[in-house]
């Protein structure tokens, strides 16, 4: 409505102008800000590249050139010359942890993907010297072969020798698997009696069934369980994800499950006018096996008291099945490898069966929520597109446009249903390119079949809704999207440091990539008829960028730094030169 009226308004202005042939008379009303002498890239097929924007209200008023864009001067006017540099449209991602990903950077233990075993006991040694008084320390995260590489026969009592008074928590790369010291343990309430919880392992020794310390699918479990941060730390962590975006030119995320603690802090942030992005949220569901209905009256109380003007909580998240690394959990159609002697054959499981999920999907999309189901394996997202077909046929077409997550394994006989049930695949770029947790998955899923990962220029062809998200900080150091556009162009590892590449016949373009890292992003984010491209009377959500990205060679993307962000027209990350 808002921008119907803004558009009148402006047809008003312009035909006002055209009958007295205005041009090059300062006759339009000044702008709050012009920005000129660039290579703006619009994301808007009629006008792709044009050199200056005019913004009043934190809206684009004019698209244009830099003749024209003098019009819209007047004295007040803030004037950003952009020097030739390229602007875009914020990026918006579809699928990530922030509340998660801000914790670990601010208040966790922190080592590489890669940390060997020597790296892992050094920084936990450090951390526990540097935080006496803490009764916990959590952190993460190592890869997901760790225990297939290294023979450790107890990881528990390893972990113990190295963190003194301290309960250790420690997360892996998919931030799906848990490994915890004995004191960890202890204060969780588990021991060799514990009974595994349903869709969690607590992994026990074969001969003493004494607890290794590992739990498998045992992190969403385990945050029930665990030290939880006071409101102060969770004030810090909601404003660290505003900054953290902005500063790699997102103005848009997509929390992929969050509880009403963690979408609470964002509506604060909203109230208190100091949101930086877009924010929507996929509300949490009990996570693990389930054989009951979810508690639909909650997750409505939820929606309708967590929204603002930023805050959208019209999002649910189902989580179906676990991860195909070497834990075997996403359920796959057929089994994973066996060659390592201690698997057993298996073909993963699903969290929940086929009718429950579809009972959930029905009654969900009939209260408006769109939903977001976890799929990691080809399996899975079988499952779920039934699911989502069966609630097409009941309810009709809503509108709504459920996702499957990761997606990255989809049986050739499933990639057109995509179009066919207007269902989204959310894919993961940041994390889908050759690398140790890449090789993990490959070597359980075993080859060709593990090594046919991610087939986003297939979907594309069949006309497929796609969106893509950092899930950070599951398995990405942070939301940088540069690389992941990159990736999503080379399938290489973008910092280069693992050779090889992923699937390369399904590798996109620089117009693709950028198109769902911006508009199709923003549909997932339900936010495109506001911001994921510049176009008259949506918000001027524009990043300014140190490179062309269709000037420097494809290996160069992943380089990009930010040099500005606006959100709604106002600057929130500068780079002072
Ligand atoms: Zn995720």
């Amino acid at each position: 409505m808002k921008i119907l009226k803004f558009l009148t308004s402006l047809a008003l202005i312009v035909s006002l102008c055209s009958t007295v042939g205005c041009r090059r008379q300062t006759t339009q009303t000044p702008a709050d800000i012009v920005v000129k002498g660039g290579q703006i890239y619009t994301l808007d097929a009629t006008k792709e590249w044009v050199e200056a924007v005019a913004i009043t209200g934190g809206r684009y008023v004019y698209i244009g050139n830099d003749g024209g864009v003098d019009d819209f001067l007047g004295v007040e006017t803030e004037v950003i010359d952009l020097a030739g540099k390229m602007a875009m449209p914020g990026i918006n991602d579809a699928h990530v942890h922030p509340m998660d990903g801000a914790i670990k950077d601010l208040f966790e233990c922190n080592f590489t993907f890669t940390a060997d075993p020597q790296e892992i006991a050094d920084t936990v040694t450090r951390c526990v010297a540097q935080n006496p008084d803490a009764e916990w320390i959590r952190g993460g995260q190592w890869g997901s072969n760790f225990f297939v590489d290294h023979d450790i026969e107890s990881p528990r009592q390893w972990l113990d020798r190295v963190s003194g008074d301290k309960a250790v928590v420690l997360s892996d790369d998919s931030v799906h698997n848990a490994w915890l010291n004995s004191r960890a343990l202890e204060l969780m309430g588990l021991d060799k009696d514990t009974p595994n919880p349903p869709g969690v392992e607590i992994v026990r020794n074969d001969l003493s069934g004494e607890l290794t310390g590992l739990i498998l699918e045992g992190y969403g479990y385990l945050r029930g369980l665990g030290p939880i941060l006071d409101s102060e730390e969770y004030k810090t962590a909601a404003q660290h994800v505003c900054a953290t975006a902005n500063k790699f030119g997102i103005t848009g995320i997509k929390d992929a499950s969050a509880n009403a603690i963690q979408v609470g802090e964002f509506l604060k942030l909203d109230r208190r006018g100091e949101m930086t992005v877009h924010f929507a949220s996929a509300l949490e569901t009990p996570y693990g096996a389930r054989e009951t209905g979810l508690d639909l009256e909650e997750l409505i109380q939820q929606r309708d008291s967590l929204k603002s003007n930023n805050v959208d909580t019209g999002f649910v998240k189902i989580f179906t099945d676990g991860v195909p690394t070497a834990a075997r959990t996403a359920a796959m159609l057929a089994d994973y490898t066996t060659e390592n002697d201690e698997v057993v054959a298996t073909a993963g499981h699903m969290h929940i069966d086929e009718g429950q999920l579809t009972r959930d999907l029905i009654a969900l999309d009939a209260e408006g929520f769109t939903v977001k189901i976890h799929t990691a394996g080809d399996r899975s997202v079988r499952v779920a597109l039934n699911a989502i077909a069966a609630a097409r046929a009941e309810n009709g077409a809503s509108g709504l446009r459920h996702e499957l997550a990761h997606a990255g394994y989809v049986n050739s006989a499933d990639i057109t249903r995509f179009k066919t049930l207007d269902a989204v695949a959310d894919l993961s770029p940041y994390l889908w390119y050759p690398s140790p947790i890449i090789e993990s998955v490959i070597d359980a899923v075993g080859r060709p079949r593990g090594a046919q990962y991610w087939p986003i220029k297939s979907l594309l062809a069949s006309g497929a809704p796609v969106s893509t998200g950092s899930d950070w900080p599951a398995a990405a150091a942070d939301m940088n999207p540069w690389g992941a556009i990159e990736a999503m162009i080379t399938r290489q590892n973008p910092a280069g440091d693992y050779p090889g590449s992923l699937w390369p016949e399904e590798a996109i373009n620089l117009q693709q990539a950028l198109q769902i890292f911006t508009l199709q992003n923003a549909r997932a984010l339900k936010i495109d008829d506001k911001s994921g491209s510049v176009e008259l009377g949506k918000l001027a959500d524009l990043i300014v960028l140190n490179q062309n990205l269709f000037k420097v060679p494809t290996s160069q993307i992943g380089d990009t730094q930010v040099l500005r962000t606006l959100f709604a027209g106002k600057t929130v990350y500068l780079v002072k030169e």
